[in-house]
């Protein structure tokens, strides 16, 4: 079976509730904070992983409590981990999540280890990937590092899927270049129109296959075969956080399974429907059996 091989960031998600976001200047008391596991690398190993998925981490910790905690989690999921390595002198990386009462958030990422995964945390890559592999990217780590890691998955006859989120400030020269060695490009609607364009201008940027992910819409996908709309799953949403990384999870699990772009992209509404039914991120991935469920 193809691997999935997922080159990406983990985070310890905090999360507090306020009555009202604050403004400049401004303290609010908030409700007791949730700690959770997050990181859109991480996030997206674990949904592909509990789809089936053979799948791999690599992605960096910081040398401190929370970088313990990320990775007892990790391993409570099953998820390999020998590629997660631990950088000393660095902090985990964590998301500071703020939401008021309307289901409104402010998040600030403090990257931390995050940008120290550079290209020597990738020295075992060429040996783990083979023909056939699915690697996943996200833009929460260097730049650099995604290009060098798209560059080993080619030279290994891998293929490359980049989630291309967060996006970096216009006008980065290192974002043409990786898109320039993607196979399939994910994006969200707010992302596609920052980046200029609709799925097929996008696939004019490199990548063969593009898919726009559109919330409770469901998606469009473009590849050489033409446009397609995918239809949303009707599910009763309770909080969105993380239906893109379970969409693009379950995308590359069904990738690596062997699945057409169409069969991924149904697969990836499913999953990305069902992470909207329960709170949180990795907690609400779903199981293969759910989305088999949901997809009977
Ligand atoms: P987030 O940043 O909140 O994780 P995103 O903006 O990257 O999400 P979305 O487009 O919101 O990604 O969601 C990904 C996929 O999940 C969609 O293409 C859709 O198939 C599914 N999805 C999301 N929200 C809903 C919903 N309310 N009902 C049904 N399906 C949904």
């Amino acid at each position: 079976m193809s691997k999935v091989v997922v080159v990406g960031s983990a985070n310890l998600d905090l999360g507090v509730g306020v009555p009202h976001l604050p403004r400049p200047g401004e303290t609010v008391l908030g409700s007791d904070v949730v700690a959770s596991p997050g990181g859109k690398g991480a996030n997206q190993a674990v949904a592909a992983h509990r789809l089936g998925a053979d799948t791999l981490l690599v992605a960096a910790l910081g040398a401190d409590r929370f970088g313990v905690d990320l990775r007892t989690a990790l391993e409570r999921e099953g998820l390999p981990l020998e590629q997660v390595v631990t950088r000393d002198g660095a902090a985990t990386g964590i998301a500071l999540i703020v939401v008021d009462a309307t289901g409104e958030n402010t998040i600030v990422v403090a990257p931390g280890a995050n940008a120290h995964l550079d290209g020597a945390a990738l020295t075992g890559l060429p040996a783990l990937l083979g023909p056939g592999d699915v690697v996943v990217l996200q833009l929460e780590i260097p730049l650099e590092t995604c290009v060098a890691a798209a560059r080993h998955a080619r030279r290994a006859g891998a293929r490359v899927l980049l989630n291309a989120a967060p996006l970096p400030p216009a006008g980065s020269g290192a974002l043409s270049e990786l898109l320039r060695e993607v196979d399939v490009l994910v994006v969200n609607e707010g992302e596609a129109q920052q980046l200029g364009g609709d799925a097929t201008a996008l696939r004019h940027r490199g990548p063969a296959a593009c898919v726009i992910t559109l919330g409770a819409r469901g998606a469009i996908s473009a590849d050489p075969t033409g446009t397609r709309t995918h239809p949303p799953f009707r599910v009763d949403a309770v909080d969105t956080t993380g239906a893109g990384d379970s969409f693009c999870g379950a995308l590359a699990a069904a990738l690596a399974a062997g699945s057409d772009l169409d069969q991924a992209v149904r697969r990836g509404c499913a999953a990305g429907a069902l992470a909207t039914t329960r709170m949180g991120a990795q907690s609400a991935m779903p199981t293969a059996t759910e989305l088999d469920l949901l997809l009977a």
